[in-house]
């Protein structure tokens, strides 16, 4: 009997043994095509030998030293290269161990910016329904996911919600996509009027939503709105790229597409790439130095923050990842990954929607294309695709919940970037068969 406590206790998972490119291995000797690089982790495959190099030169000549004393090599010169490529005006890197840690040192470096600032009745937080921001309790709370809030409220922060920008779901007939960009925006600064712009210190989302949509990217014109409203009232705009940045949609970081940069930016997941746990959390040299110049401290950390294997991991995963030229590389497959789907499931009656970034793509399924009406919850269908495709020896990510986190269902796919096209064949063949096995 395993006495691992399991994610799910009723589905008795495979022991993983083994990880050779764009598959994973079991005990048994059975291979599956890693279609959603675990949640959208896997950016450069499984057994990547440099990065595994990097690893081991790191341990053998230090493993750990705690950041209450030191800084280390691998952290500074991931830093460095991080900034060098971030968006404009991101100056400082605080790294952690995975994206709720990220969300959470965010959430609560926007508190201490506006306590240093004088301005402490900055509290409130505004976030958007359909997103998911991490599972700690600061994270959960900023999340705007239904399903996974439900059992814990009454969740710690003042976070209110808007909706999110959904075009499939929410874009009018009449609307232009521009348009309907504008309009969703405009819901963020109705939000801040109504609760006193005094009283905001923030505004995070997701540029293309991920889990809890499955691949959902805005409207062309939103960020920039966005980002003008926050700019209008001293809000602080955070950017959570933890599962679409680090090149998944195309470019290092999402938001590029978008021509925004935000005050602070959350990654995690592609930046270790599955070979150490590390995130990072960017902010401008505007609140680091509010900081520097005030208590000197930002009141927060972890034990292994900054931790020098982990940083090691992600220096060379980001040095694999623009020095393979993989960013571009993500673009391209994910060209063509968008190709197949569209003919493989373009015409499917339970297709409703095809979208994405990069190698950041979602279907959604409906029970009807005409009325857009979903699956009855009851039916979870979601579930059973992801089971049928774990038999036929695929991983991918299929959810149940998409505008509220209570009805509809979506599957992410988010290969690794080094996917060749067979296997995007052998993943919507796959994928067909499961869906098929599904409804
Ligand atoms: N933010 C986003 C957008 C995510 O997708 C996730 C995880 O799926 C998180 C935060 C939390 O990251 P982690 O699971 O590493 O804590």
């Amino acid at each position: 009997m395993s006495h691992v406590f399991p994610r799910h206790s009723k589905l008795n998972p495979p022991v993983a043994v083994g990880g050779e490119g764009c598959y994973l291995i079991d005990s048994t000797g059975k291979r599956y095509l890693d279609g959603s690089g675990g949640a959208a982790v896997s950016c450069l495959g499984h057994g990547d030998k440099e990065v595994a190099a990097a690893i081991k030169a790191q341990i053998d000549t230090l493993a750990f030293a705690h950041t209450g004393f030191f800084t280390s090599e691998p952290a500074e010169a991931l830093a460095d290269l991080l900034i060098e490529h971030a968006p404009a005006g991101l100056d400082r890197v605080y790294f952690v161990s995975g994206g709720s840690e990220a969300t959470e040192a965010a959430i609560k470096l926007a508190r201490q910016y506006f306590v240093e600032k004088g301005e402490p009745k900055r509290g409130k937080l505004i976030a958007r329904k359909q997103s998911y921001h991490g599972n700690t309790i600061g994270a959960l709370s900023a999340g705007g996911n239904e399903w996974r809030r439900a059992q814990f409220g009454p969740l710690l922060l003042d976070v209110s919600h808007i909706d999110p920008c959904y075009e499939y779901r929410l874009r009018r007939d009449d609307e232009s996509a521009e348009a309907y960009g504008l309009r969703a925006a405009q819901a963020l600064e109705d939000e801040i009027l109504r609760l006193g712009p005094e009283t905001v210190m923030a505004f995070m989302a997701e540029p293309v939503v991920g889990a809890t949509a499955g691949a959902v990217p805005p409207a062309p014109g939103y960020f920039r709105r966005i980002r003008e409203i926050c700019d209008k009232y001293g809000v602080l705009l955070i950017l959570d790229e933890v599962m679409c940045g680090m090149g998944r949609t195309g470019t290092l970081f999402a938001c590029e597409q978008d021509g925004v940069a935000p005050d602070i930016l959350c990654i995690a997941k592609g930046l270790g790439a599955g070979y150490q746990p590390v995130g990072a959390m960017l902010c401008t040299a505007d609140i680091y130095d509010t900081l520097a110049a005030g208590s000197g401290f930002f009141q927060h950390g972890h034990t292994y923050i900054g931790h020098p294997v982990a940083t090691a991991a992600g220096l060379a995963v980001v040095r694999a990842l623009l020095g393979r030229g993989l960013v571009g590389r993500a673009a391209r497959q994910g060209e063509t990954l968008m190709r197949k789907l569209t003919e493989r499931f373009g015409q499917h009656p339970h297709v409703g929607d095809i979208r994405g970034r990069g190698m950041f793509r979602g279907i959604e399924l409906v029970a009807d294309r005409d009325t857009k009406a979903p699956f009855d919850p009851g039916k979870g269908v979601a579930g059973k695709i992801k089971k049928a495709a774990f038999e036929a020896g695929l991983i991918c990510y299929p959810m149940s919940g998409t505008i509220d986190g209570k009805t509809g269902d979506h599957v992410l796919l988010a290969p690794p970037f080094i996917i060749e096209d067979a296997q995007l064949d052998e993943l919507t063949d796959k994928l067909a068969l499961a869906i098929e096995a599904a409804i």
